[in-house]
């Protein structure tokens, strides 16, 4: 197959990419390279079954051409991070609405296949656990810009579905919280990153809120074993929760790292409002309900938290390069 990967020198993106051209793909990325990293792709410059094109999804003759080429496209390319979310709403919603329904509205002209990220996010501040498919989304008020890629990604996938309707081909996968090599910190601004970047700095790793907050870690490798099995049309109009049935809190996490780092960081605790100014609503809790992956897809993460953090800490002390991007 031609496949082309929006956000493919990104840190999901780019292990796609690997395993894509690993099964004999030919593979096509389009990446701004705003968060992306030419490093995470050098490595298959080389193959005459890959190409890299530094462009912008909001590109509309640029996307145009490369989706005449292709017959599916991993849409990943987004405006992503809660730090990002809070400061730079309108960066936001424009490249997560403008750019996504770019990728549909030219996919639906030329019948290619869109597989789209989408985001545990949608379901917004449900406390009812787990998440189905067919959870509702409960959002917060839309002066509270916290909200705005919650809402920007849920509606992205309203246009998923309209255009899934008339006929194209699209499925949508939720993560999360995926982690994994290649996930920087800085930018992105995900906890797995921040900590093991302070706890090899011996930096304090620093806790938002009590700590008590759950989350789902799902490993980069087990994502890519969800995202590969969309392209069969059996999965055209449905969306599926990738991610893992494993509670964490942010306090377990903090000191799981320390340890497995042999840090002598310290654990504080700071307000969420230090961390994301005034009126910040974090998610205490998120569980997924993954049967329907498991059973459609034959999903399965294998990796527990120990070995997919472990594997992230050694990248993170081969690569020191990447601590402060
Ligand atoms: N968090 C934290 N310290 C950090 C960054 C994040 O305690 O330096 C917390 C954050 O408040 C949230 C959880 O870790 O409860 C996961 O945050 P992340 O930004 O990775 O993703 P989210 O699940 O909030 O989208």
């Amino acid at each position: 197959m031609r496949i082309l990967v929006t956000g493919g020198a990104g840190f999901i993106g780019s292990h796609l990419v690997d395993a894509l051209i690993e099964q004999g793909h030919e593979v096509v990325v389009l990446d701004d390279l705003s968060n992306g990293k030419r490093e995470f792709i050098a490595g298959l410059e080389e193959n005459p079954r890959f190409r890299f094109v530094q462009g912008s999804i909001l590109d509309r003759p640029l996307v145009r051409q490369l989706l005449a080429e292709c017959e599916i496209v991993y849409h990943l390319a987004a405006v992503l991070g809660v730090k990002n979310t809070v400061e730079n709403p309108l960066k936001v919603i424009e490249g997560n609405i403008d750019g996504t329904r770019n990728i549909l509205e030219i996919a639906w002209e030329n019948r290619v296949k869109v597989i789209f990220a989408s985001t545990s996010e949608i379901y917004g501040k449900n406390n009812e656990l787990p998440f189905t498919e067919q959870s509702d989304r409960v959002l917060g008020p839309p002066h509270i810009h916290r909200w705005c890629y919650a809402t920007a990604k849920a509606l992205d996938e309203h246009i998923c579905f309209a255009y899934a309707d008339k006929g194209l081909p699209v499925t949508i996968v939720r993560f999360f919280n995926t982690y994994g090599p290649r996930q920087t910190s800085t930018q992105y601004g995900g906890v797995v990153p921040k900590f093991i970047v302070a706890a090899l700095g011996r930096h304090d790793i620093t806790v938002y809120g009590s700590g008590e907050q759950t989350r789902c870690f799902t490993f980069i490798d087990d994502v890519i074993g969800g995202l590969l099995p969309c392209m069969d049309p059996a999965f055209d109009k449905h969306a599926f929760n990738i991610g893992t049935t494993y509670r964490l809190t942010i306090n377990e996490l903090a000191a799981q790292i320390k340890r497995l780092t042999d840090s002598a960081s310290s654990i504080v605790h700071i307000p969420y409002e230090a961390a994301y100014g005034p009126g910040y609503e974090d998610m205490q809790n998120r569980l997924p309900d993954i049967s329907k992956a498991e059973g459609m897809l034959g999903y399965s993460p294998r990796t527990n938290m120990e070995q997919g953090l472990s594997k992230t800490i050694a990248w993170y002390k081969d690569n020191e390069g990447w601590r402060s991007a």
